[in-house]
């Protein structure tokens, strides 16, 4: 089939990538002409695992990027909207990029053969009701012929390719012409789709996530009580996870979640929820727990040093978890802001996403290694788990005293102090 993919960000380019690895044809389209140049030249405008291969493999052959709608609506039987739905100031659904790209759609579809049908799919995750009374009539104009769909999307970064291509779940809401048409695309994936209306699908995408989200800010609160009580978390996670209703996944206690999905998704919908005249008791803790999670390493640290100010402290990761170069809502934002404005000197490593947040704080020292960044630091906090923080031992000598806060159970030191924010 030919496949049109609106925005090649995270979602984009993987679920471009993949449909072209399935043996459909496809084009991209993106406002950012340097993401279409990457893309053209099979070089892919994010970090993701599988990914380049995948780029390499198909671009300009089975897949080809542009700036130009019309070069790509009119010919395509189908188009994915994958662009960013980020939160306005009060944590509500922006929907300005979505209604911005459905206009485009629209004005595309103006150019396309009347006796073809065309279907629009709503890739990004959107709260219940807009694929209808948003994107249906900005992409539908005048034509009754254009079919509505809406397909969530589930991968995760740092896994994106592996999920897409082996999902648990296919959901696809729609009325059975279109949601067909959708489901003919992922017809080499061995995974039956549930199909449902399009409400539902949006809202299956939100009931997930902020399970998800609940799942970890609980394992965070169980965890903050067992430090008090010197219990180990980890200990009671491993044993309630063997539980099936309750399930080993995402109990990891730390410092909590970020990410382009979890936080903005949780607050769409305590917004939706809001608007409905409903007051969303448990979303509203899950966040709380969440924006105070960080918080606590600092509190750690200043108990072992005292004040920061003028002190060196290493933040060890900086992206929101690891294998992603993605810094949206990471956990480190907060703490290195909070340590900044305590008059700390600041010196972070992370394998990838130090060029991402150097745009967010420009006068951190970022360095080369975590040894680099740990040598004279008076404190240390780690807040990605990388793997290769697993196997750091000796570079911790290099600091002036070894003052180790945890926040993903990242290390395990037999020396110096070393505090886990939940253990
Ligand atoms: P992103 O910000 O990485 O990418 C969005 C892309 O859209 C950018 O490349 C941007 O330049 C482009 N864009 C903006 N306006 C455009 C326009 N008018 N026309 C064409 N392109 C335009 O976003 P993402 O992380 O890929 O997320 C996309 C959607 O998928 C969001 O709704 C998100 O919640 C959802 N989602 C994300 C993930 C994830 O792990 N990132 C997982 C599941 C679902």
């Amino acid at each position: 089939m030919n496949v049109a993919i609106i925005g090649t960000g995270y979602v984009g380019t993987v679920t471009g990538a993949c449909f072209a690895e399935l043996g459909h044809n496809v084009v991209c389209v993106d406002i950012d002409s340097r993401k279409v140049d990457l893309i053209n030249a099979g070089i892919p405008p994010i970090h993701e695992p599988e990914l380049a291969e995948l780029l390499k493999k198909h671009a300009r052959a089975g897949l080809r990027a542009t700036v130009d709608y019309n070069d790509a609506i009119p010919s395509s039987d189908i188009a994915f909207i994958c662009v960013g739905t980020p939160s306005d100031e009060d944590g509500r659904i922006d929907l300005s990029i979505v209604r911005s790209a459905s206009e485009s759609i629209g004005d595309a579809l103006k150019l396309a053969d009347r006796d073809s049908y065309h279907v629009v799919v709503v890739k990004s995750t959107v709260v219940p009701g807009t694929t209808e009374n948003v994107v249906a009539p900005l992409v539908r104009g005048e034509r009754d012929d254009v079919g509505i769909a809406m397909n969530p999307e589930f991968l995760r970064e740092g896994k994106a390719v592996y999920d897409f291509m082996n999902p648990d779940k296919i959901v696809i809401g729609g009325d059975p012409r279109s949601a067909g048409m959708v489901a003919r695309l992922y017809e080499k994936i061995p995974c039956k789709a549930t199909l449902t209306d399009i409400r539902t699908a949006e809202m299956i995408k939100y009931a997930n996530n902020s399970f998800l989200a609940t799942k970890i800010s609980y394992a965070n609160e169980i965890g903050n009580i067992c430090k008090k009580l010197e219990i180990d978390v980890y200990e009671v996670m491993s044993a309630i996870g063997k539980d099936f209703r309750i399930s080993e996944h995402f109990l990891n206690a730390g410092a909590g979640f970020g990410g382009s999905c979890f936080p903005k998704d949780v607050k769409a919908l305590i917004g939706k929820a809001e608007e409905l005249g409903y007051d969303p008791l448990i979303l509203r803790a899950v966040v709380r727990v969440n924006e105070e999670q960080p918080m606590r390493m600092i509190e750690l640290l200043v108990k072992q040093i005292g004040d920061v100010r003028g002190r060196r402290i290493a933040i060890l990761g900086l992206a929101f978890k690891n294998d992603t170069d993605d810094i949206r809502e990471a956990r480190s934002i907060p703490v290195i802001r909070k340590l900044l404005g305590m008059g700390a000197s600041v010196a972070a490593y992370d394998p990838l996403a130090a060029e991402n947040m150097r745009t967010v704080f420009p006068d951190v020292e970022y360095c080369q290694s975590a040894a680099d960044a740990l040598s004279g630091a008076d404190g240390c906090l780690i807040m990605t788990e990388w793997d290769e923080f697993r196997s750091l031992d000796r570079e911790f000598d290099a600091m002036n005293e070894i003052v180790v806060i945890d926040g993903r159970r990242a290390v395990s030191l037999d020396r110096g102090v070393y505090e886990g924010i939940c253990w």
